[in-house]
């Protein structure tokens, strides 16, 4: 199956599809249905529900917010634990292409963008090798569910750009770029208490972390381990079910910026998913392994999971799809203008970690734990607005699976 969001990046998603994506499918004769999205969490209710038995996998051509509804769709499932082990495909076609930019990294090819980086990531589709990818499950303040992530938990800076440079959603990928310059005009400060679990800390038998074989053990006995994604074994649907409907969103305002509110507690879901072992209530102290971050006074917070942050910035240089890792990076307040506009330069070529800025520090952790005191701002979960409070969130080696290679 593949979903479309018809909104994504500058409205273009669906064209790119047929005119890159059709052809190499025909070529490899893959069927396919498509499926396009008529309005913000269409896709995340239709997988809730879907026969997952019908699909080899779950592709989306979009940006990063289509794939977040699509693996919180399937972690909402009674059968979660089956339903994410289903092989999930990005092609970039949003203005916030994160997952796709990182995927082709890893694949070992030169960094490109745009269209190319379409060419790359459905070259990637079709031969159809599939990878672990890590998943961190956050926890909100507000509601009882969890969301799960694949790719960032963002506040203060990164977060703001972000939201405010959904106008400039025209320019495509180009808008974090804008958006930057006009947040460093008008930077601030954010106030909070961050505390994180470094990577080394957690304790061997607390680790989110599960063989292979583990895994296998714990599937249904008449249920072999999922077969690698196979193009050539698909021979089923056809392309239809085009259905495009006017657009509605739930949009509100925020400063004249239009922002687009997630979610969180969808209807009729409860607890799915892992037990976050690491993590204790939020109104609880941190355990005693946990550093309690010094400073409360930051510019920006960001933890990272992902190579790529978008197609030009290459934030966590480390960062592999399954390495069980959350790369915690942030900002300290008094960085001056000059210095976080360096920062951001070097992050376009991911030199940022080696440039010894004092303000920034980089931490590999597998949970944290986030407290803002401002009583205003902006949280996002793979650049979705998410309800702005106390946050905290474990990493889950591996728990979904995506074609990558
Ligand atoms: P972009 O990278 O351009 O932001 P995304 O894939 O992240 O593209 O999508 C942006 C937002 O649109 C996400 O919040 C997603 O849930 C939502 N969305 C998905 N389908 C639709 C639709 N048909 N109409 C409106 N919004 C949608
Ligand atoms: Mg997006």
């Amino acid at each position: 199956m593949i979903l479309v969001n018809p909104h994504s990046g500058k409205g273009q998603a669906l064209g790119l599809f047929t005119s890159h994506i059709q052809r190499m499918l025909n070529e490899t004769r893959m069927s396919y249905t498509l499926v396009i999205t008529e309005r913000q969490n269409h896709a995340r209710e239709m997988v809730r529900e879907v026969d997952l038995s019908q699909w080899d996998a779950l592709v989306i051509i979009s940006g990063d917010g289509l794939l977040f509804e699509v693996v919180n769709g399937l972690m909402e499932r009674e059968d979660w634990e089956e339903a994410i082990q289903t092989p999930l495909g990005i092609l970039p076609g949003g203005s916030g292409n994160a997952l796709a930019a990182s995927i082709h990294h890893y694949s070992g090819a030169q960094p490109v963008s745009s269209e190319e980086l379409l060419v790359s990531c459905g070259f990637l589709l079709c031969k159809g090798l599939v990878s672990h990818m890590d998943l961190v499950s956050v926890h909100l303040s507000t509601g009882p569910t969890r969301l799960f992530s694949f790719l960032s938990v963002a506040w203060g800076f990164v977060a703001d750009v972000d939201i405010e440079s959904e106008k400039y959603r025209c320019v495509g990928a180009a808008r974090f770029t804008l958006g930057t310059l006009v947040r460093l005009a008008s930077l601030r400060v954010y106030r909070g208490r961050l505390a994180y679990l470094p990577a080394d800390e957690a304790e061997e038998d607390d680790r989110p972390v599960r063989s292979s074989s583990e895994r296998e053990k714990e599937l249904p006995r008449n249920q072999p381990p999922p077969p690698s994604f196979r193009p050539s074994d698909l021979r089923r649907a056809s392309v239809d079910s085009f259905c495009l409907n006017s657009f509605r969103n739930s949009c509100n305002s925020n400063n004249g910026i239009r922002v687009k509110k997630l979610e969180t507690v969808p209807p009729n879901a409860t607890q799915k998913g892992p037990p976050d072992s690491l993590l204790v209530p939020l109104d609880q102290p941190v355990p005693s392994n946990w550093v309690v971050v010094p400073e409360e006074d930051f510019v920006l917070m960001l933890a990272v999971y992902q190579s790529h942050l978008s197609e030009d910035l290459y934030a966590a240089p480390e960062a592999t799809l399954n390495d069980g890792v959350i790369h915690l990076l942030y900002v300290r307040a008094g960085i001056s203008r000059a210095a976080l506009l360096r920062l951001f330069l070097a992050m376009g070529k991911g030199t940022h970690l080696d440039n010894n800025c004092p303000h920034l520090v980089y931490a590999r952790v597998r949970a944290l734990r986030l407290e803002p005191f401002s009583p205003k701002g902006v949280i996002t979960v793979d650049g979705e607005v998410v309800e702005y409070g106390p946050l905290q969130a474990q990493v889950h080696k591996g728990l979904a699976k995506l074609i990558a290679r």
